[in-house]
Formats: structure tokens, C-alpha cells, sequence
């Protein structure tokens, strides 16, 4: 007899979260609040799978929106990190282990000549910011609409991810001080780029994109966007930033520098460089990096930066990138299959949508044509995907909760996981 799907201990323990921590999460897209219905808790993960507190198993396609890239609990990584934890977890002073990780991350990463090491991606792109106005001496920088690069001031305006799942136009806070040096313009459109560096002539210290945006769902870049970005801020002396802390080390061993031959001033990670633990890092040319503290008076410091934990988990997991780089064609054919199977049961159904797809970053879009900016990607039938969400939820599959985020598969998915999804998928009838 099949047993209903029950989540009752999640909805006890979001009940009683909710009196202590704001909204019961600890980071807003987590609680479901866009999609509706309870979050999910979880209690322990392997592989491809989660499990959550009431006992039900789901094939994970978000890998904790990113950093779970060989899937849950690869056993290289936890040896490595039970190990650590015996030896010490913290000192707040150097260690040869940092080294090594900056030589793995140099030796991986394209054009990396020097990096520094932080604890979260908002941490690693508000330090580049910092670095790049302190550097060129100028204030304003530019953004793309729908993307997201954390929680920083500066960076929370037409972002992507939480902020816009929740549609929030300005954020309180953020004052308006220091929203006017954030200039915006549409992903993907050069034309409007070029006329804000003509609207603020010698005012732009830097660009800052990700080179394959994944917080509006994933929209790659097009038209050469990149290598155009790249071109105008060699003309006016504008640092090229990339934000990768999606696309590192998860697009290619060199991330998205490599796999789309664009090179960046200056480069921020996050996620898969943590191997599960809090790591951020930004880092980049030589010239630049020297400006930082001590050797340059851009201060930026953490006291838990490179802690010793957290370097073992990201080498371990780095290590294992290197090592085998077939991992990369091995998850491109996986997202390619899913992408597939997904799009043959939808279609089969009647839903129409668009699917956008990188490497293993990979997003739906129902009832809309085309998916290049943010302004397409809110055109999408929200109801539509809340539908899908629980559809699949209900029957072990978890996708991201919100219509603007990608799924990131880790290897550890198999292609009988992949039939499964298909399957589930094609139960999702349009009914009208
Ligand atoms: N940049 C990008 C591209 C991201 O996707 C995120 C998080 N999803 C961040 C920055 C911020 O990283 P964190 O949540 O680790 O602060």
C-alpha cells in the first residue's frame, strides 16, 4: 500500500522555528513563502539524496543552491574534515593549509594571481567592490537587473534570488546614499551599459555580472555580452568583475573565465569552494590584489577567515575537481538529459515554457518565449511553477522554491534519478 506523503514533523518544528527565528528560516527563500505550504526540514543527506524529519526521500536538485557539486557526504570529503576536526578547528592565525588552497584555486582558476579568502560569496563580492573603488578611486559601479550578489548594501538593488521572489522594489535600510552609486542596467543589453558609462563619464570604478546568471533562473550570457562588457572596460579603465560564485568551479574546472574565454579583473567564489562548509574568496590580478590589507590600505579581515575547517572541506572538494575533470562532461550530459526528459514530459502535458540551460545550471519558465533578462524572467507564469514545485515536492523531488533560481545538479544524480523526475514529471497534467 503506497503511504501518503506527510511532512507533519517539518509543520511541527516550522511552527515552533517561527518563535525564535524570523520567518522559522535562517535565509528568506527557505521558507517557502513565495511557493506556500511548509518548508521542508532536513536531517541528514547522501548522495544525490536528501532525508528529511519525517523519514521521506527526495532526489536533491538544488545541492544547497550550488556548493554539493559530488553530492552529499562524499566520503573523500568527510574523511578529510573528520580529520581536521580532531587536529584544531580554529586558530584566527596562518596555516600551510591556506597556502595550499590558494596554489589548488590559482593552478584551477585562469588569470587567479592572487586571492583572499572570506566566509560567505556576500562577503567576497562587497570586498571586490571595496577593492575596485579603493583601487581606481572612483565611486559608482554597474549591475545587471535579477542578478544577485549577495546581501550587501550596495548590491540590493534589482537583485535577483530572495529580493526578487518576494518582489521587493527597495529594500529597507539600504539607504539612499548609497543606492545612487549602484547603477543598473537590463542583462544581456549592451547598448544600456554603454549609455550609463556615457551618463557618468570617469564615475565607474567596476562592472560586476555573473557570467551566467543563475538568480532569475538561469540566463546565459549572449551575443558576446561578456566579451563586449570586457571590451568597454578596457576603454575606460572600468574593473571587469565576475561574480562566480555560482559558475565556479561548477561550469569548469577554470569556471566560467574558462569555459566561456573571457578573462575578469577580478573574480569572486563562493559555494563549491566550501565543499559544504561557510568560504567564500575573491581574488584576481596581482596589481589590484596588492591593494588590499596589509599591503594596501583597502582594508577588508575575518576572524574565521581561512579557517582551517572550512580549507579542508574546499580542498578536499577542489582536489577532487582537479583530479577529474571528467566530472564536468560527466554533470553537462546529466543536466542535458534532465533538460530533456524534463521538457519532453511537459511539453507532452500541454505546459509551454522555456528551458535554460548551462552546463549543469538549469531552469524552467512557463508561458513565456524567451528567457535573456530579468524583465522577461518576471513575465513567467509564477502560478504555473508553484504547481510543479509541489507536484514534484510531493513526490521526492526537490527543486528550488522559487521561480528565480536555478537547479544545480550535483554528480552524484544517476540517470535512473533522472528517469524518476521524468516520470514524476509527467504526471503534472494541465488540466486547464
Ligand atoms: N553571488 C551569487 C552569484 C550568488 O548566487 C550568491 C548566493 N546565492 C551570492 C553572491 C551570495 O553568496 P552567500 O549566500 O554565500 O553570501
Amino acid at each position: 500500500m503506497k503511504v501518503k506523503y506527510s511532512i507533519r514533523t517539518s509543520e511541527i518544528l516550522f511552527e515552533r522555528a517561527q518563535e525564535s527565528i524570523p520567518g522559522g528560516v535562517n535565509s528568506p527563500v527557505r521558507a517557502f513563502k513565495s511557493v506556500g505550504g511548509t518548508p521542508v526540514f532536513f536531517e541528514r543527506a547522501e548522495g544525490a539524496y536528501l532525508y528529511d524529519v519525517d523519514g521521506n526521500r527526495y532526489i536533491d536538485l538544488i545541492a544547497s543552491w550550488g556548493p554539493m557539486i559530488l553530492g552529499h557526504s562524499h566520503p573523500t570529503v568527510v574523511e578529510a574534515v573528520a580529520r581536521q576536526v580532531s587536529v584544531a578547528t580554529s586558530f584566527g592565525a596562518p596555516t600551510r593549509l591556506e597556502i595550499e588552497m590558494a596554489e589548488l584555486m590559482k593552478e584551477m582558476v585562469p588569470g587567479l594571481e592572487m586571492v583572499r579568502m572570506v566566509n560567505s560569496g556576500t562577503e567576497a563580492c562587497m570586498s571586490a567592490l571595496r577593492l575596485a573603488r579603493g583601487y581606481t578611486g572612483k565611486n559608482k559601479f554597474i549591475k545587471f537587473n535579477g542578478c544577485y550578489h549577495g546581501h550587501a548594501d550596495s548590491f540590493l538593488v534589482k537583485a535577483g534570488s530572495g529580493v526578487a521572489t518576494f518582489d521587493i522594489q527597495n529594500v529597507p535600510g539600504v539607504t539612499g546614499g548609497t543606492a545612487q552609486d549602484t547603477l543598473t542596467a537590463p542583462y544581456n543589453d549592451i547598448e544600456a551599459v554603454k549609455r550609463l558609462i556615457d551618463q557618468n563619464p570617469g564615475d565607474i570604478a567596476a562592472i560586476i555580472v555573473e557570467p551566467v546568471a543563475g538568480n532569475m533562473g538561469c540566463v546565459p550570457p549572449q551575443n558576446d555580452f561578456l566579451k563586449k562588457l570586457r571590451t568597454l572596460c578596457d576603454l575606460y579603465g572600468i574593473i571587469l568583475i565576475f561574480d562566480e560564485v555560482m559558475t565556479g568551479f561548477r561550469l569548469a574546472p577554470g569556471g566560467a573565465q574558462q569555459r566561456l574565454g573571457i578573462q575578469a579583473d577580478l573574480v569572486t567564489f563562493g559555494k563549491v569552494i566550501g565543499g559544504g562548509l561557510p568560504v567564500g574568496a575573491f581574488g584576481g590580478k596581482r596589481d589590484i590584489m596588492k591593494a588590499i590589507a596589509p599591503l594596501g590600505n583597502v582594508y577588508q579581515a575575518g576572524t574565521l577567515s581561512g579557517n582551517p575547517l572550512a580549507m579542508t572541506a574546499g580542498y578536499a572538494t577542489l582536489s577532487i575537481l582537479n583530479q577529474h575533470s571528467e566530472i564536468y562532461s560527466e554533470l553537462d550530459h546529466k543536466t542535458e538529459l534532465l533538460e530533456k526528459k524534463l521538457s519532453e514530459a511537459l511539453s507532452a502535458n500541454g505546459w509551454t515554457f522555456v528551458a535554460n540551460r548551462l552546463g549543469s545550471m538549469l531552469s524552467f519558465h512557463f508561458d513565456v518565449d524567451q528567457v535573456t533578462n530579468f524583465e522577461q524572467a518576471s513575465k513567467a507564469n509564477l502560478n504555473t511553477f508553484k504547481k510543479f514545485f509541489h507536484h514534484m515536492l510531493s513526490r521526492g523531488v526537490y527543486l528550488p522554491p522559487s521561480a528565480f533560481e536555478s537547479y544545480f545538479l550535483s554528480n552524484a544524480l544517476s540517470n535512473a534519478d533522472i528517469e524518476y523526475i521524468a516520470d514524476m514529471a509527467y504526471e503534472f497534467k494541465n488540466i486547464g
